[in-house]
């Protein structure tokens, strides 16, 4: 029993070593050793989302700390401590609005949101002294909700005494406006005013209506004078919301304000990566390249791309992911999002690319056959396709436009005899377009 225990607490400081404070303090701290055997070591936790991390994400670090501390393996073995209970909704979560879902552990830090993420930890951790209010703001689908949450279940897991809310500005309005006509003002007011931390997501659609501004105006003043801390989100800057009162602007704009973007490409994979896994699975990294390369607008769609996919398996009844079960999956979301825009430049990449030519040889004055033909096919796609003028596919070229004219009509002329090479040709407009 007490070697369990001295293994248990030498894992945990390895673990602290290793993960981040927010980590360990989520999801190692609770934990408690509960029996070793000679295969298994078996930890117990409050709740199924607790094994399931230590399980999955944290399976195989927890495994090696307790070889190294116990100096032989052991498999994890991780029980809920009281599975029967676990149905039953927490008090105190049915009462902030919050989802535990949301956390920071799950979101994804690149350069589009590296700000936001950063004060909103801040926030968390030194909560009313830094930024007050956080004012976040951005695009629909890019994580403000997530951040918002994460604030308000950051603080339930480590104040347990403070009281946290989370609501949104159309809530907010309903409620008030009930409260008024039921004459249970003050309960309305005691709600929102004796609160340590106020989430309060979408603060724009507030912006139209003047009851409502009123009263925030009040339930702002007295929480940031008693030093209470506030959230909001918005999809626009204070000062670029049109029907904001100015006293409002001025009160959102005197603690930080911290913009989310959309994702780059590197950030997408990551987001990928790590909703793929939330779902216990795996995809090829040619598939995981696939999707971030298609899917660009927000994180909510790559979310729901990755669902997609899993569903097209579930009726497939397959747990391989191919590219085609990828592709299939995702065609109809693909054809509604905007294609590339097809230049000059593009067709001499993807005709390049066709024929394993050096990138920008098809721009030189070299004239062997093995380039000159598919220079010419190039100009040939760039008329028909796109409709440029000669001169315009001569500039791109660095070439005159008769060149350019005799080219296309010595390809006009090939075409009506040669099957292959109207195949070679639909082949190439066909990749040109989908890309
Ligand atoms: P917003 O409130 O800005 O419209 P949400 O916070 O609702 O966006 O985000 C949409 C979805 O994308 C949510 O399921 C959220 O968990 C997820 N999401 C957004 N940003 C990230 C991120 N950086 N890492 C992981 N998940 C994210
Ligand atoms: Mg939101």
């Amino acid at each position: 029993m007490d070697n369990m225990n001295n293994i248990w607490e030498n894992v945990k400081s390895q673990l602290e070593q290793e993960i981040s404070t927010v980590s360990f303090d989520t999801w190692i701290r609770p934990v408690k050793p509960v029996a070793i055997d000679n295969v298994k070591f078996t930890l117990s936790v409050k709740a199924e989302i607790n094994r399931d991390m230590l399980t999955t994400k944290f399976r195989s670090l927890i495994e090696s700390c307790i070889a190294f501390a116990a100096g032989r393996s052991y498999e994890l073995h991780v029980i809920v401590e009281s599975e029967d209970t676990s149905a039953s909704v927490d008090p105190i979560t049915e009462a902030n609005h919050l989802n535990a879902k949301y956390t920071f552990e799950n979101f994804v830090v690149g350069n589009n949101n590296n700000l936001a993420h950063a004060a909103s930890l801040a926030v968390a951790e030194a909560p009313s002294k830094k930024y007050n209010p956080l004012f976040l703001y951005g695009g629909s689908g890019l994580g403000k909700t997530h951040l918002l949450q994460a604030i308000g279940n950051y603080f339930v897991r480590n104040y347990p005494e403070k009281k946290v809310l989370y609501t949104t500005s159309e809530k907010f309005t309903y409620e008030l406006v009930t409260a008024i006509r039921e004459k249970t003002n003050q309960a309305f007011r005691n709600k929102h005013r004796t609160v340590d931390l106020l989430l309060m997501d979408d603060i724009q659609f507030l912006a139209t209506k003047e009851l409502a501004q009123e009263e925030f105006f009040h339930t702002f003043n007295t929480l940031y004078e008693a030093g209470k801390q506030i959230v909001l989100t918005s999809d626009r800057l204070p000062s670029e919301t049109p029907h904001l009162e100015e006293r409002l602007k001025t009160r959102f704009q005197m603690g930080l304000l911290a913009d989310v973007q959309p994702p780059d490409y590197e950030t997408r994979l990551a987001i990928l990566r790590s909703k793929i896994e939330e779902e216990y699975f795996t995809f090829d990294e040619e598939i995981v390249e696939y999707v971030a390369n298609n899917i660009k607008s927000n994180v909510r769609d790559l979310e729901g791309a990755v669902k997609r996919i899993l569903a097209y398996a579930g009726i497939e009844r397959t747990n391989t992911i191919s590219m085609e079960l990828a592709q299939k999956a995702l065609k109809e979301i693909l054809s509604t999002l905007p294609q590339r825009n097809i230049t000059i430049g593009v067709i001499i990449d993807e005709v390049e690319k066709y024929y394993n030519l050096p990138k920008g040889s098809l721009v030189t004055k070299r004239r062997s056959n093995d380039i000159a033909y598919p220079r010419h096919i190039a100009m040939y796609i760039a008329r028909e396709v796109l409709n440029e003028s000669y001169p315009r596919i001569g500039d791109e070229f660095n070439r005159d436009h008769t060149t350019v004219m005799t080219a296309v009509k010595k390809i006009k002329a090939n075409l009506s005899g040669d099957t292959e090479l109207q195949d070679i040709i639909k082949e190439l407009v066909d990749n040109i377009k989908k890309n």
